[in-house]
């Protein structure tokens, strides 16, 4: 089994997906940022598009569903909370699985930062479509979730395989890593911040990330670790997310 995978910048700082499962030559794209950019991409790989596959309902995600799917006549897969804003033509929840030709992707489902937020996971090529839950050295904002279940969403995607590939829906490490400096003096830590200034001064992106490099670097996932007080592992983690809300690096 192989997944082929492009990435592509849009928007002000969104990542765009498209995928394609070379047994079949099955093709889809993970969340709908941007109508123009993903249907722009499909066309430099001659791909079609059989499958758009949604990670939550916020607009930079499933807003260019419509269109999409009027262009491709791609099927639509997501939470329920997708039809909020956007067409949807199967609904899968947490423990489902979404088939695109021999790759099988689960469904993790990872509220928090929407109710319904999910996660698509193939587990023979150990690569994660992570939408707005984790980012590189960062999460996504609590915006609709608690802190306890942000923190349950988050230990899901950290027991995954270290060497998971993980890809996340934004480019916001650099601001994500000023944070995590502040707040993580670890030598490996200091060393990634250093390696993502220079990254983005080069004009690179620094997504994909690991599960491994996550577990060693992203304060959120490290909040136990780095609580000064006692209690439990998400207060620890709702410390931090607080403290990144009103972080002004
Ligand atoms: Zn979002
Ligand atoms: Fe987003």
């Amino acid at each position: 089994m192989t997944l082929t995978v492009r990435q592509f910048p849009c928007l002000s700082d969104n990542y765009g997906f498209i995928i394609r499962d070379d047994a079949s030559g099955q093709t889809a794209c993970i969340d709908t940022p941007d109508a123009g950019a993903v249907l722009a991409a499909l066309k430099t790989e001659s791909w079609g598009l059989d499958f758009i596959l949604n990670t939550h309902w916020h607009p930079d995600h499933a807003g260019g569903n419509a269109e999409i799917k009027a262009a491709t006549g791609a099927m639509i897969v997501g939470p329920a909370e997708v039809t909020r804003i956007a067409p949807l033509d199967r609904t899968v929840a947490d423990g489902d699985t979404v088939d695109l030709g021999e790759t099988r992707f689960e469904v993790i489902g990872c509220g928090g930062h929407t109710l319904g937020h999910i996660t698509y996971f193939d587990d023979a090529d150990r690569i994660a479509f992570v939408g707005d839950t984790l980012f590189a050295m960062g999460c996504g904002r609590v915006f609709e979730g608690t802190a306890e279940q942000m923190w349950t969403s988050l230990q899901r995607l950290a027991a995954l395989p270290d060497e998971t590939t993980v890809y996340c829906a934004h480019e916001y490490t650099a601001s994500n890593a000023r944070f995590a400096l502040s707040v993580d003096k670890d030598s490996v830590v200091k060393a990634r911040t250093e390696a993502v200034f220079a990254a983005r001064q080069r004009g690179e992106p620094t997504v994909p990330t690991t599960i491994g490099l996550e577990k060693a670097t992203n304060p959120f996932l490290r909040a136990p670790l780095l609580a000064t007080a006692g209690g439990r592992d998400y207060e620890a983690f709702g410390a931090i997310r607080s403290a990144k809300d009103n972080f002004r690096g």
